[in-house]
């Protein structure tokens, strides 16, 4: 292990957090973790983080921080409540928050850093679980350049893309964005599946034929058997699309931007979700619209796989 590597807190270690944490062990940084869930801690303490008490704890221990969240208020409690990170804030510390919130949340964090000589980053991500397990995601950060230079070599260990895309919030108003783009190609990609199968098509030969002309698409790559099997264990939650949605209808009503097409996807979402499928993989977007039409499509798939040719 090398010496000179910051020490590194990391708190959040859910389906991105932790393959991620364990990245940023591999690549030599002293490590210490949190989360609320005992296993996770344990997991990456067996291989070889120590583990932190509390979010301050781990603060006040590490050179630079990073979060990796549900949503904003986890983000607001972990850093501003009690025994919350930022009662151990210095001058010359570092927070990345990695986590995907309100651009407004990032702003707030950002400024009360710097009153007290500190700096953060938010660096929201994607590429999804394999993307994190891999070290191959894409870093969209917002924050001071020169924070930006002191995070980036940590971020290396984590991501291939890695941009700064302007001042504190900016980061969080590009992870809307791709949000925004990927919920929609769901959707597309739902209608288009199942209006096929439904129609008498092999869905297995759509999706060949989709994915080699001008509708081919990375959530048909990456979901397909989801979508195809009817197998929705996440990957990524429906709870956390459904906040990403929030948050950028929330940032169109303060930009002055109409996203009509959000809206109504948002709505599929919010009814998933209370069908009790919120902790299901986004691709189980599928099912609402199967529900809608009365028809699976991975029913019709096995029936045509156990069916003679
Ligand atoms: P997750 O729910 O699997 O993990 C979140 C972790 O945070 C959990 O382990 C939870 O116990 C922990 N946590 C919550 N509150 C805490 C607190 N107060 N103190 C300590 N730990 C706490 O979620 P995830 O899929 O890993 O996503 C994390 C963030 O990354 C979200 O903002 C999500 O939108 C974003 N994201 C996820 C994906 C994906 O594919 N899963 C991709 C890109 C971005």
């Amino acid at each position: 292990m090398d010496a000179a590597q910051p020490t590194i807190g990391f708190i959040g270690l859910g389906i991105m957090g932790r393959p991620m944490a364990r990245n940023l062990l591999k690549a030599g940084y002293p490590l210490i973790v949190r989360d609320v869930v005992p296993e996770a801690v344990a997991d990456l303490v067996a291989a070889g983080a120590t583990a932190g008490a509390s979010a301050r704890e781990v603060a006040a221990v590490a050179d630079v921080l990073i979060t990796m969240l549900p949503d904003s208020p986890d983000v607001e409690q972990v850093y501003l409540g009690q025994d919350g990170a930022f009662e151990a804030l210095r001058p010359g510390w570092l927070a990345i928050d990695m986590s995907s919130i309100a651009p407004s949340t990032s702003r707030v964090l950002a400024e009360r850093a710097k009153a007290a000589g500190a700096e953060t980053l938010d660096a929201p991500v994607s590429g999804g679980d394999k993307g994190a397990q891999a070290g191959t995601l894409s870093i969209m950060v917002g924050g001071s350049p020169e924070a930006f230079e002191r995070g980036r070599p940590i971020l290396e260990a984590l991501g291939k893309t890695i941009v700064h895309v302007g001042p504190a919030g900016a980061g969080q108003v590009v992870k809307a964005a791709n949000q925004v783009v990927v919920a929609l190609v769901i959707g597309a990609v739902s209608e288009g599946l199942l209006l096929a199968t439904k129609a008498g098509a092999d869905p297995d030969r759509v999706v060949e034929i989709l994915q080699g002309g001008l509708a081919s698409t990375r959530v048909l790559e990456m979901r397909r058997e989801n979508m195809l099997g009817g197998h929705f264990e996440p990957g990524f939650r429906v709870r956390l699309h459904l906040k990403d949605l929030r948050n950028a209808l929330t940032l169109a009503r303060e930009t002055g931007v109409v996203l009509p097409l959000t809206a109504e996807v948002e709505q599929q979402m919010q009814a998933l979700r209370i069908a009790g499928r919120g902790e299901l993989d986004h691709s189980s977007l599928i099912t609402m619209l199967e529900d809608l039409a009365g028809f699976r499509v991975a029913d019709a798939r096995a029936a045509t796989q156990g069916a003679p040719h």
